[in-house]
């Protein structure tokens, strides 16, 4: 194994507060190893592009509290083919890039993992994504940020459901993961959780709402993850005030969930995982992605973020009709 001399960062596929925190840690520790630095912007499509900017200790000054990424991102769709990937390849050659990080979701990773099968550089990923959903680790970058900015919203709407007596369903990002509507759930005081995980019984849905009435109880919140039913909160507002007869409105989240300033755990995370990646990378790691497992700093192959599937804690369903009676 040869010393990395020049390294390259992307942030890639969906933002997430706090990926910023991760390219300045990588660029920092990169720096303060001797390392040369630059940044690809827009994810593969900028090393497709050969469109980059060369990075220093002070590209990163005051983007720890930044959302989004200073870098840009983007999904790119000439690298779902393999010529797009070997394109990729002989430009991170010509510019003589040892190691790439690439900061994104399991989709990004699955990329960086398919660009190691042309390219003989090493390949490091960091899970960036607001959804949680990447194998072999507990927590990624940006969920905890997701989960506050939902949660704000959520307590406005149970002021006003409270004053209506309304029933209220908010739903929050996560087509086949249910982590954000699981955490938001259960922080928020929800009465409800239905996640894509778990099969959405509605005869179970109208039974618990109609007792929650009848033990006087004004407002009920139902959190609803985005693919946990067909049509999402729209069409599930319809159909449940159609079986109760109760007011039943909607809220569709949307995009605000990816803003905002990184919460202390996210940029915690972040800036962990950053040096660590280069830490990681200094001793030859390579195909793997850097992650957090109790708390520990490890690495996995890149293949477990996409196939592990990681269970809910069932305690957490045990304890959610205790806590909403
Ligand atoms: P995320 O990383 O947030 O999950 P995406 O799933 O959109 O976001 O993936 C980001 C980018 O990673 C895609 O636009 C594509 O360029 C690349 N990518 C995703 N899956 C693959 C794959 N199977 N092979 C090659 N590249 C991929």
């Amino acid at each position: 194994m040869s010393t990395p001399h020049k390294v390259a960062i992307i942030t890639s596929g969906g933002d997430s507060p706090g990926m910023n925190g991760a390219i300045r840690a990588i660029v920092r520790t990169a720096i303060y190893h001797g390392l040369e630095v630059i940044g690809f912007k827009y994810g593969y499509q900028g090393i497709l592009d050969a469109n980059y900017v060369e990075m220093n200790a002070r590209s990163v000054s005051g983007i720890l509290q930044r959302g989004g990424t200073i870098l840009g991102t983007s999904r790119c769709k000439a690298f779902l083919q393999e010529s797009g990937r070997k394109q990729a390849a002989a430009n991170l050659d010509e510019l003589g890039i040892d190691v790439l990080f690439v900061i994104g979701g399991n989709g990004s990773m699955r990329g960086a993992h398919e660009l190691l099968k042309v390219w003989d550089g090493q390949v490091i990923g960091l899970p960036g994504t607001i959804d949680n959903d990447c194998g072999g680790t507990d927590f990624t970058i940006g969920y905890f940020t997701a989960l506050d900015t939902a949660l704000e919203s959520i307590d406005k709407i149970r002021d006003t459901a409270e004053a209506f007596d309304r029933v209220f369903l908010v739903e929050v990002m996560g087509r086949k993961a249910g982590d954000i509507a699981l955490g938001v759930g259960i922080t928020g005081g929800a009465e409800e959780m239905l996640l894509p995980e778990r099969p959405c019984d509605l005869d179970q849905v109208v039974e618990r709402m109609v007792l929650s009435k009848e033990r006087g109880k004004g407002s009920y919140i139902i959190v609803v993850a985005e693919g946990a039913y067909d049509g999402g909160a729209p069409r599930l507002a319809e159909e449940l005030e159609k079986r109760t007869g109760y007011a039943c409105r909607p809220v569709v989240l949307g995009h605000i969930q990816r803003g905002g300033s990184p919460v202390a755990m996210d940029r915690w995370f972040a800036t962990r995982m950053g040096a660590f990646a280069v830490k990681a990378a200094l001793q030859g790691a390579n195909g793997v992605m850097v992650g957090i497992e109790k708390n520990e700093l490890v690495t996995n192959p890149l293949e477990k973020t996409w196939q592990e599937n990681k269970s809910f804690d069932p305690f957490i369903f045990e304890i959610q009709p205790m806590l909403s009676i």
